[in-house]
């Protein structure tokens, strides 16, 4: 006999943990099932591990770049990474801790097993079995690697956050977040670092202002940056070191080679069969603007999703509206994909909202499009030999000018996003932001002051 739920949630990542406890809260009788670790790949080998990383990088960039000028006379003896990594693995047991206790309050059962689907209403983890008349996919994704002779060479982003020592030379294969992230961090902490991108450019997607600064900032500062560079061979050599080859007939040696070309979905290994639930062609779950699968019943959050925006606050909030939906009495809850507001932690950082200038050319027609942009040395810089430019676009439609894209990059965007993408969600126009008084000196206030 199955043991009976309410809610049963596959995967105790970002979406599923946030989904749980929201149900529980709204009075359900909630299994959580976890085959590893609490808080998947966010906490433990994502965003949360990367910050930290990125944070250490700000402070090397502080000694190294800025302190001199500032008049701090620096001897600075060594870099520790295995004190970096010690520092943030104890944080991330602390982030552990609270989940826990945060399900213990709400009365989730947490059961730590591998679970897979036995039929649609029910599933088995450590030889048991469980039903609900709701279960939610929130089982995520892995990194992918290429299928070239001796990619089993190279690691991945998980493989990453596994280093104990820092790499000396290494090389970054790929064109997006995670490429762009590992190798400025790597670089910033003193890795000779190679960054090959298989087109002109990384972050194709964003906006030209920002690929192209990021290019720049990349030629100008490192990584290095390898453009049109498709790897063909990794070659294992005696002294232990990797030579990756590219079809171009160029190749880099170096130390540790790490592939980030982007994510697919944990579908193959949950018995997802067994329950008839549908995947298309690249394994991911199709679902309607509900988070509902082809099964009633049965629903998918986060990164396991199809056309799913691949963020841990998306599947936060799917997560939460779906409990809402359910358990909450909110019987239209669901969650809001338009407007999604991101960072990249490069260096500098990447904020970016709603459309980019092609994106809404495309869309308004390029008459109803009007783009005023702003481009500076960050103060921070200014009084320093090393000068780090900001760059800075919106995107307005219509006579009215409502802004419909906000692009930068440089420093501090990364914090200056969160309340613009609040006031572009809310429909702010040019004069909106004209006729807020300026914060000086930031770099937040060159938003409010574009000419
Ligand atoms: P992405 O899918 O964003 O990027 C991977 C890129 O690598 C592709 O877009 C492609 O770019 C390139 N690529 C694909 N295949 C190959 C290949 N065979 N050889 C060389 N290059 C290849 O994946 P990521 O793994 O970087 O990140 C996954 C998602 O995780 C992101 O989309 C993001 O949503 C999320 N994320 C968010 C972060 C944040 O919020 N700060 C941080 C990290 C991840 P091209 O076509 O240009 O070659």
């Amino acid at each position: 006999m199955a043991q009976q739920f309410d809610y049963i949630v596959l995967g105790a990542g970002s979406g599923g943990i946030a989904s749980a406890n929201r149900a529980a809260m709204r009075g359900a009788k909630v299994l959580l099932i976890e085959a590893k670790h609490l808080g998947g790949t966010c906490v433990n080998v994502g965003c949360v591990p990367k910050k930290v990383m990125w944070f250490g990088a700000q402070v090397a960039e502080a000694v190294n770049l800025y302190g001199p000028d500032y008049g701090f006379d620096l001897t600075l003896n060594r870099f520790d990474w295995g004190k970096l990594v010690e520092s943030r693995e104890a944080y991330i047991e602390r982030i552990h801790g609270g989940y826990n206790r945060g399900l213990d309050a709400n009365g989730v059962t947490l059961i730590n097993g591998f679970g897979r689907f036995v039929d649609q209403r029910t599933v088995e983890v450590n030889g048991e079995r469980y039903s609900a008349p709701h279960i939610l996919i929130a089982t995520g994704g892995r990194p992918t690697i290429p299928n070239i002779p001796g990619a089993e060479h190279g690691i991945d982003s998980n493989g990453f956050f596994a280093l104990t020592e820092q790499p000396k030379r290494v090389a970054v294969v790929g064109a997006g977040y995670i490429a762009v992230e590992l190798a400025g961090v790597l670089h910033s902490l003193g890795s000779e670092t190679h960054l090959l991108v298989r087109k002109h450019a990384p972050l194709r997607n964003f906006d030209p202002l920002i690929t192209q600064t990021l290019v720049e900032l990349m030629e100008k500062e490192g990584p290095t940056l390898h453009t049109h560079s498709v790897p063909s061979e990794v070659v294992k050599e005696a002294d232990g070191s990797l030579t990756l080859k590219l079809e171009n007939g160029n190749s880099v040696n170096v130390d540790t080679l790490i592939w980030a070309i982007g994510r697919e979905p944990a579908t193959d290994v949950i018995n997802i069969e067994a329950a008839g639930i549908e995947v298309n062609e690249r394994g991911f779950i199709p679902v309607d603007e509900y988070q509902n699968t082809n099964v009633p019943g049965i629903h998918a959050v986060g990164d396991i999703m199809a056309g799913g925006i691949e963020l841990t606050p998306v599947a936060v909030k799917a997560g939460r509206q779906l409990s809402e939906r359910l358990f909450g009495n909110q019987p239209h809850a669901k969650m809001d994909y338009s407007l999604v507001p991101t960072v990249v932690f490069s260096h500098p950082a990447i904020g970016t909202i709603g459309l980019t200038e092609p994106q809404a050319i495309e869309q308004y027609g390029e008459e109803n499009v009007k783009v005023y942009t702003s481009g500076f040395a960050a103060m921070y810089t200014a009084v320093t030999a090393h000068r780090q430019q900001t760059q800075m676009k919106l995107v307005c439609a219509g006579p009215e000018e409502r802004i419909v894209g906000l692009h930068g990059i440089g420093l501090g965007m990364d914090e200056i996003l969160q309340g613009f993408a609040v006031a572009i969600k809310m429909g702010a126009t040019k004069a909106d932001f004209d006729s807020t008084v300026a914060l000086h000196p930031t770099s937040a206030e060159e938003f409010c002051t574009m000419r």
